[in-house]
């Protein structure tokens, strides 16, 4: 009996990863809507039984908001996609956009048994199948939520984590209201990730469920400007959670760098995307669409600028990044949908002057070579300076897309709210507990710039202390 469990086991895993079919690069170049297709019904299932149902299912330890993923992806493989949808929103009120946008090659697919041999289970595109296949059958359900407990809680940012802590906390019985800064719910979902990789509608969807499950979200409202977080406590909220992002963009002090046609990736990506500028003059907000046009970075943020630059019609689109290949953050996929793409990457090169024209346009761009030194704190190897060694290139847009930092209104209007030395909060521990009484934070915020699913993770652990917290007294 063992031994014909073993043979059907290994018959399954020796099926290939399915593939999923997506827009050749030619063709989406021209265009703003998504790169890969996804699954189909058949392609699911087969996908799904390639996994073995582990006794000891180690990818769900590679998931901070813990989904039963054996659980939703035997559903899978039964035909039976409307309950793995509801399996995955057990844990996961975002599971349209985790399956989309998840680096899941480092979590729950790294841990995956099938990956020591053979190719992990494709978790990350079952989990968009199932949610996608929800959606568009209109069967998205509501959860059951406890009985209303009569406390009110305060959520600043509607991105990942305070869209995800609002969720479980009205699960909880709190009412609960998000107060969001920009006009539209979602965060880095509708501002910075592109439509090309994580259709707006989609995230809107996943926004009304969560509206619909009783959160309310008050948009126009910049705590801190609007009200403080001590005028929310006076208005009767009993806790505040802070999932306010670290938005703010960062420059590099490159002489020339204030002339015209220079971006920070934020402003960039926001005027793309939430204003919808690829859509000018249908909408309103303009965009410089440059032939020649360089980013400089190598992250994901640098990524997804360079590949809107070539759908606004760059003939030329540069990634510019000091280090080499093997140090660049982005993912690999990411990487290589740029290059499929046409994007040419100019490694170990640095910007050390923007040329402008005549009437403060930027025309050129001085660059110098790079090589690598020794390693650096962030463990990676030091690029120097190749003295000698500079060029100058044509551009007409540059996008600086280095990082960004943490914006200072709340701690400024916040006393005792302690931060870093870089401006993240500090939380005592994984709880999100600030140093004031009442006060939880998490996401971006706390941890510097990271990832969607790490946010509703701080999110998630937040939900459950703030319950302790106020079922306590
Ligand atoms: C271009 C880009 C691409 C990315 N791609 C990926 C990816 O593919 N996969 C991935 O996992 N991660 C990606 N990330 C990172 C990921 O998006 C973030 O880690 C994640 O969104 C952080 O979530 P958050 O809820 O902490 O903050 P955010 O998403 O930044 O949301 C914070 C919200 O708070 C609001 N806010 C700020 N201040 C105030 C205030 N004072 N009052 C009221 N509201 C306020 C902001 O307007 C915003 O809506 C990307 C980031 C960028 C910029
Ligand atoms: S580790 Fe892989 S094979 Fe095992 S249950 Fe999880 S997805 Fe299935």
């Amino acid at each position: 009996m063992e031994a014909e469990e073993k043979k059907a086991k290994e018959k399954k895993v020796r099926v290939p990863r399915q593939k999923m079919p997506e827009q050749g690069p030619k063709v989406r170049t021209h265009n703003f809507e998504e790169v890969p297709f996804g699954y189909t019904e058949e392609t699911a299932m087969t996908e799904a039984k390639r996994c073995i149902q582990c006794k000891k299912p180690c990818c769900i330890e590679g998931c901070p908001v813990e989904v039963n993923i054996p659980a939703f992806v035997r559903l899978i493989a039964e035909g039976r996609f409307i309950e793995a949808a509801r399996t995955i929103k057990e844990t996961n009120s975002l599971p349209a956009v985790c399956g989309r946008v998840c680096p899941q090659e480092d979590q729950c697919e790294k841990f995956c048994v099938l990956g020591k041999k053979w190719e992990p289970v494709a978790i990350g595109r079952l989990e968009r199948f199932a949610a996608d296949y929800e959606r568009e059958k209109g069967e998205m359900s509501i959860p059951e939520w406890a009985a209303p407990r009569g406390k009110r809680v305060a959520v600043v940012g509607a991105g990942p984590s305070g869209l995800t802590i609002a969720g479980d906390l009205v699960k909880l019985g709190y009412e609960v209201t998000i107060f969001e800064a920009l006009h539209k719910a979602g965060g880095v979902l509708v501002y910075g990730i592109p439509e090309f990789r994580l259709p707006k509608r989609i995230v809107e969807a996943e926004v009304d469920y969560v509206k619909k499950m009783g959160v309310k979200i008050e948009t126009n409202a910049v705590i801190g400007r609007i009200k403080t977080v001590d005028e929310l406590f006076a208005d009767g909220f009993a806790a505040v959670y802070l999932g306010v992002g670290a938005g703010a963009p960062v420059f590099m002090n490159v002489p020339g760098e204030n002339l015209s046609g220079i971006y920070s990736a934020n402003e960039y990506l926001t005027r793309s995307n939430l204003m919808k500028a690829y859509l000018f003059p249908e909408y309103d907000t303009p965009i410089v669409r440059g032939k020649n046009c360089a980013v400089i970075g190598g992250g994901n943020v640098a990524m997804d600028s360079v590949r809107t630059a070539l759908r606004l019609g760059a003939e030329n689109a540069y990634i510019i990044y000091r280090r080499t290949e093997v140090e660049m953050p982005a993912r690999i996929e990411e990487a290589h949908h740029a290059k499929e793409e046409g994007v040419q990457f100019k490694l170990l090169t640095n910007p050390v002057e923007y040329i402008g024209d005549e009437n403060g346009w930027v025309k050129g761009m001085r660059c110098q070579r790079m090589e690598l030194g020794e390693p650096d704190e962030s463990g990676r190897r030091r690029p120097v300076p190749l003295q000698g060694s500079e060029y100058v290139i044509d551009v007409d847009t540059v996008v600086v897309a280095v990082g960004t930092m943490a914006n200072p209104i709340i701690p400024a209007t916040t006393p005792g709210l302690e931060i870093n030395r870089r401006g993240y909060l500090i939380t005592k521990d994984e709880t999100g507990k600030t140093s004031r009484e009442g006060v939880y934070a998490g996401g971006d915020i706390v941890t510097g710039s990271a990832t969607v699913i790490l946010a509703m993770g701080a999110g998630k652990k937040a939900a459950r202390a703030i319950h302790a917290y106020l079922s306590s007294g």
